[in-house]
């Protein structure tokens, strides 16, 4: 063998199992999901984000692999993740394919929301049967048909920031419901087999819309009145394909619920740690352009000129930098995701949108310290930094927790307690 040979060597895992103490089934599943994403999503992504088209080869390695019903329960044919163990393995998808990691994340969401989250939630026992009863043929079509859920929440005013009602309504109609409204940035959209939307149940055209009133289902993408709408050629994570999705008195049946009526509410307000479920793209994304930016300065980058630049102290000032952040980034996430847990106290609470925003935030600094750092020839489109650094830039503006309203929700919590007001 010609000794200057490059030997692709295997990237070591984010968390390592025995350093960060991870349990057999997140070491199991964060494994497969490094050796799918270094084995085919990497060579597929730079196209995917050329054209912006969605990961569909992806998404059917990932339903040959199992793990479209990662957090799908064991004795139901998934995987039986938790929250901890997806984040673990989805961030490993998020360093080779940023926009991959984001959409498997919407169609995981529809199995947490339904799945390990609901099943920690405070509720009646009838309500919890028909959660039970209700979820089985959702997660049957996934396991057995591969079926691919989406999550459209956002819709350009402040429901998706949970400060008022969602502007799409379900009006009670004979065996079911009518579904109207319209959802932006619905990533997936044109290529998932249902749309878990979120909607406000009305009693008729004259109710009152109410938060306490979201409901939760799916709509199947070939139902009459579904349309896709809208160009999507954006800076970063094109691979999302996240048009804009219109449900035109779109009819539905009880069996749409992907859990009864009024859950959702109880869900979305115990379950805070449910909104960093947007990170372990970003998680992936900053190791990755750490771990380029560490290759190239020694000259191993494949493809590229065997020249070695790690001897000038600015670039080792600038990898101490990064690696300063990445692993400031990475110990506070671990920390949250291990204490995710339904009604976290307010340390807690602090904790987990501190590590939202410190992820998106960090995941775009590094990006940027890496492309100055390695220079011009490193920003080429034919090498995966500039991708990293444009997909970087999206995660501060993910609702409902964007970088500025963690911010927001930090300040106030730190200086006033519960109920606490300067009104005289
Ligand atoms: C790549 C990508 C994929 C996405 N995929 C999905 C998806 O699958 N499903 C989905 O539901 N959404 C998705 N989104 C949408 C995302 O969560 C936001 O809804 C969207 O970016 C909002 O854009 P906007 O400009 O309309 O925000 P606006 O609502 O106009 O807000 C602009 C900014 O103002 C701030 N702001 C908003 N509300 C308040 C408030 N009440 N108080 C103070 N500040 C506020 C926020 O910081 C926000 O970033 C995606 C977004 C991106 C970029």
């Amino acid at each position: 063998m010609n000794k200057s040979a490059k030997i692709p060597v295997a990237d070591a895992p984010i968390f390592d199992p025995g350093q960060w103490k991870l349990t057999a089934q997140q070491t199991e599943l964060s494994t497969l999901a490094r050796n799918l994403g270094q084995s085919v999503f990497a060579a597929r992504a730079s196209e995917y984000d050329r054209n912006a088209t969605f990961p569909t080869e992806n998404f059917n390695d990932l339903h040959k692999a199992g793990l479209l019903g990662v957090c799908i329960p064991e004795d139901q044919g998934g995987k039986g993740a938790d929250l901890k163990t997806y984040m673990l393995m989805a961030s490993e998808i998020g360093r080779y394919c940023g926009a991959t990691a984001l959409t498997f994340n919407m169609h995981v969401s529809s199995c947490l929301w339904t799945g390990p989250l609901a099943d920690g939630l405070t509720i009646d026992d009838s309500l919890r049967s028909k959660l039970v009863a209700g979820r089985k043929h959702h997660y049957k079509r996934i396991i057995d048909d591969g079926a691919i859920y989406a999550q459209p929440f956002s819709e350009g005013g402040a429901a998706a920031a949970g400060k008022k009602a969602f502007g799409t309504t379900a009006i009670r109609t004979e065996g079911g419901w009518r579904v109207s409204g319209k959802k932006i940035f619905a990533s997936l959209s044109g290529h998932a087999d249902y749309y878990g939307v979120l909607c406000t149940e009305l009693k008729d055209e004259n109710d009152k819309p109410s938060r306490s009133n979201t409901m939760y289902v799916a709509i199947p993408a070939n139902a009459k009145g579904v349309k896709v709408e809208g160009e999507w050629d954006p800076l970063g994570m094109r691979g999302t394909v996240s048009r804009t999705l219109i449900f035109d008195d779109v009819f539905i049946e009880e069996d749409a619920l992907l859990m009864p009526c009024g859950v959702y509410f109880h869900a979305a307000s115990q379950w805070p740690h449910m909104f960093t479920t947007l990170t372990p793209a970003y998680i992936g994304i900053a190791q990755a352009a750490y771990d380029f930016t560490v290759s190239y300065l020694r000259g191993e980058v494949p493809d590229t000129p065997p020249i070695k630049r790690r001897m000038y102290p600015t670039k080792q000032i600038a990898v101490a930098q990064m690696r300063i952040m990445l692993e400031q980034t990475k110990s506070l996430w671990f920390q949250c995701i291990s204490e995710a847990n339904p009604n976290p106290d307010k340390e807690s609470l602090l904790r987990a949108w501190t590590a939202q925003y410190t992820v998106m935030e960090n995941a775009n600094e590094i990006s940027q310290l890496a492309i100055r750092t390695c220079g011009g020839q490193a920003m080429l489109r034919s090498l995966p930094l500039e991708r990293l650094y444009r997909d970087s830039r999206c995660g501060a503006l993910m609702l409902p927790w964007t970088a500025e309203l963690c911010l927001d929700m930090i300040g106030k919590a730190a200086l006033y307690q519960q109920g606490e007001t300067d009104d005289e």
